[in-house]
C-alpha cells in the first residue's frame, strides 16, 4: 500500500473531508512539478476510496488499511476496479484505443460496488483524438466514478479538458519536512547535502532523491563544461559525451548552471547561486561571458529543454552539439 507523503497531509485532509461530505468531483486534475509524488497521492486517493475499512484516525485518516480484500488485490495490481492508463513507452503518447478501453471500463459497474477509479499519467501524453474522446466521457461521467489526471504540464491539455477537472495543486513543499524526509530515504547519509540536492530540484523530493544517485553524473557534466571554457578540447566531441548520458537531467543542470551565471554577472554577489559546490567555477565561467551571450545560451538550453521533453523522438544530438559550439565560442572570443 502507498503511504500519504508527508508534504501532502494538508491537501489529504481536504480531500478527505471532501470525500467524507459525499462532494468528490468526478474529475481531479493533479499538477505541479515532477517529483512532487502526485502520482503517489492518486494511488493512495484509489486505494482509499477502493478499500473496505479505511483508518479512522490519525494523520493517515481515511487511507486504506491493506488488510481487507480489495486492499489485498490492490497490492497484487488486480483489483478490477482500478484503471491505469500510461504511454506504452517512455515518450509515447496515449493513443484513443487506450481511452476507448477506458470508456468501455466505465461502462461496467464496479465489481466491489464502491468506486471505479482511472488514473491517467501522464495526461499531457494523450494525443488529440485521444483528449476529445475523453472530454466526452468528462461532460457526462457515469457515477461513482473519479478520473484522476496527473500532469506537469497542465497547460499542454485542452482548455476543454482543463475545465471540466477539478484542480489539485501540488505547490513546492515545505522545507523542513521535505529536509527530514530526504534524509531518511538517503537513510541519514552524512555524504549528500541535503538542501542542495532539494533548492537543485526546486523542492521536489522524489526528483531530490533522483539526483542524490546521479550526482556523479553532474560532476561529470560540470568537469566538461570547464573543458570546454578552456578552450582545449572540441565541442563536437563534448557533446557526444553528454548525449550518452541521459538528455533531460543534463539539460536541467545545464539551465540551473547558466541561471546561476546569470545571477552572478547581474549582481556579482554569490548568496543567490543554487549550484553552491560549484560556485567558484561557476563565477570564472560568468566572468567568461558577456551578459548577451549568457542569455543567448540561457535561449538555446530552454528551447532544447522544451523539444526533449515534450515531443518523442527527438534528436538530442543535434541540439546539444549546438549549446557546446555556443558555449565554446562564446568562452573564446571572451578569452581573446
Ligand atoms: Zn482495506
Amino acid at each position: 500500500m502507498n503511504t500519504i507523503l508527508p508534504w501532502h497531509n494538508v491537501l489529504w485532509q481536504k480531500i478527505m473531508q471532501r470525500w467524507q461530505k459525499n462532494c468528490l468531483p468526478h474529475a481531479l486534475l493533479l499538477c505541479g512539478p515532477t517529483g512532487m509524488g502526485k502520482g503517489v497521492f492518486a494511488q493512495c486517493l484509489a486505494e482509499a476510496l477502493l478499500c473496505e475499512t479505511p483508518l479512522k484516525t490519525g494523520e493517515e485518516s481515511g487511507s486504506a488499511c491493506g488488510h481487507c480484500k480489495p486492499c489485498h488485490l490492490l497490492q497484487a495490481k488486480t483489483h478490477p476496479d482500478l484503471l491505469q492508463i500510461q504511454p506504452a513507452d517512455v515518450g509515447k503518447q496515449i493513443s484513443i484505443d487506450q481511452i476507448r478501453h477506458l470508456i468501455q471500463f466505465c461502462v461496467l459497474t464496479a465489481h466491489y460496488g464502491r468506486y471505479q477509479i482511472i488514473i491517467i499519467k501522464p495526461a499531457e501524453a494523450m494525443n488529440r483524438n485521444a483528449s476529445n474522446s475523453l472530454l466526452k466521457l468528462l461532460e457526462e461521467p457515469p457515477p461513482k466514478t473519479l478520473i484522476m489526471l496527473v500532469s506537469h504540464q497542465p497547460m499542454a491539455l485542452m482548455a476543454t479538458i482543463r475545465s471540466r477537472c477539478q484542480r489539485l495543486d501540488f505547490t513546492r513543499s515545505e522545507s523542513a519536512v521535505a529536509q527530514t524526509w530526504l534524509h531518511n530515504q538517503l537513510n541519514n547519509s552524512p555524504t549528500y547535502d541535503i538542501r542542495l540536492l532539494l533548492n537543485l530540484s526546486s523542492q521536489a523530493p522524489f526528483a531530490a532523491l533522483a539526483l542524490a544517485n546521479d550526482m556523479t553524473k553532474r560532476r561529470e557534466l560540470f568537469d566538461s563544461l570547464a573543458a570546454l571554457s578552456s578552450g582545449k578540447n572540441d565541442p563536437v566531441h563534448i557533446a557526444e559525451g553528454w548525449s550518452q548520458l541521459e538528455v533531460v537531467p543534463i539539460l536541467q543542470w545545464m539551465l540551473s548552471g547558466t541561471r546561476d551565471m546569470i545571477r552572478y554577472a547581474m549582481t556579482a554577489q554569490t548568496h543567490y547561486l543554487v549550484n553552491h559546490d560549484y560556485q567558484e567555477m561557476l563565477q570564472r565561467f560568468a566572468r567568461q561571458f558577456d551578459l548577451h551571450s549568457l542569455f543567448k545560451l540561457l535561449d538555446l538550453q530552454t528551447e532544447a529543454y522544451q523539444l526533449v521533453t515534450s515531443k518523442a523522438n527527438v534528436k538530442a544530438q543535434g541540439l546539444l552539439e549546438s549549446i557546446a559550439i555556443a558555449w565554446f565560442k562564446s568562452a573564446i572570443r571572451r578569452r581573446k
